[in-house]
């Protein structure tokens, strides 16, 4: 039988912040840009971060020139390092841990975004010739987001993803599959402002597309495989991307769109539109 996407399983992919020690804010870094307003090295607190790993400016984000945060998703990796690897003890409450809490933070986020695209790929009916594949790498990926600070740290995550993006792309290739007619081949192609309005992209390879500030209002987006696609700025007024696959939270949030998108069951219209 196909699974539906098991709320379960989807809830521990989905950022909880009130249970992680602000990874995101520490681990990583940023550089001045139209993204953030200001640079931070890798390992430095942001100077918004507040004491309680909330951030002093959530609900301003975008006013104060920090747009890029609000499209960042660790998929829940955070909590996943924070109460799970690291047993719920801070890198303020034990410094010595910082260094290595920080490098397994990026590993558990490659993991648990692994983990989203499986488990979005079991909710398909059409995938089901890869479900028992799929369901393997899932069980062996959730093994690894249990395992110790230095096993994830030795991790080579980039050989995991390629063997598990077989099963996805198969997975992508049968919902497409199931779109009559030709379909496009976008894959991976530069469409970097393209104007695509009102185009027919149904069932089409959008996978790894450049499609930064391109123009797909009203584009028929239905069955597309979107995995990886850089949706930035793109213009999604009144497009339909209900049943499109391996679309994320984080590239609708990266894109405009209005109240007329058609957006996939299971991600939110994001607050900015
Ligand atoms: S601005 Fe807020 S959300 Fe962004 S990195 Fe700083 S503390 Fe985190």
């Amino acid at each position: 039988m196909p699974e539906n996407p098991a709320a379960d399983h989807r809830s521990a992919l989905r950022a909880d912040c009130a249970n992680c020690f602000g990874l995101c804010c520490v681990a990583l870094p940023f550089a001045a840009s139209a993204d953030f307003a200001a640079d931070k090295p890798a390992g430095r607190p942001c100077a918004n971060l507040r004491s309680d790993f909330g951030c002093g400016i959530h609900a301003r984000l975008r006013d104060e020139g920090y747009p890029g945060c609000t499209v960042y998703d660790c998929f829940g990796a955070g909590q996943q390092v924070s109460r799970v690897t690291f047993r719920g003890t801070s890198w303020r409450e034990a410094p010595e841990t910082a260094g290595q809490m920080f490098e397994v933070f990026p590993v558990m986020r490659g993991l648990h975004e692994l983990l989203w695209y499986v488990t979005e790929a079991l909710s398909l009916p059409a995938a089901r010739p890869v479900h028992d594949g799929l369901r393997r790498a899932r069980s062996r990926i959730e093994g690894l987001t249990r395992a110790d600070a230095a096993t994830l740290t030795a991790l080579d995550v980039p050989a995991l993803r390629e063997e598990v993006n077989a099963l996805l792309l198969r997975a992508g290739d049968l919902v497409r599959a199931g779109v009559p007619g030709r379909k496009k081949n976008h894959r991976g192609a530069d469409l970097v402002g393209a104007r695509l309005r009102g185009a027919d992209l149904r069932g089409a390879s959008l996978r790894g597309a450049l499609l930064v500030a391109a123009d797909l209002t009203g584009a028929d987006l239905r069955a597309a495989d979107l995995i990886g696609a850089d949706l930035r700025d793109a213009e999604l007024a009144g497009a339909d991307l209900t049943g499109s696959v391996f679309l994320t939270q984080a590239q609708l949030n990266a894109a405009r769109g209005d109240a007329a998108t058609g957006i996939p069951e299971g991600l939110s219209r994001p607050a900015h539109w």
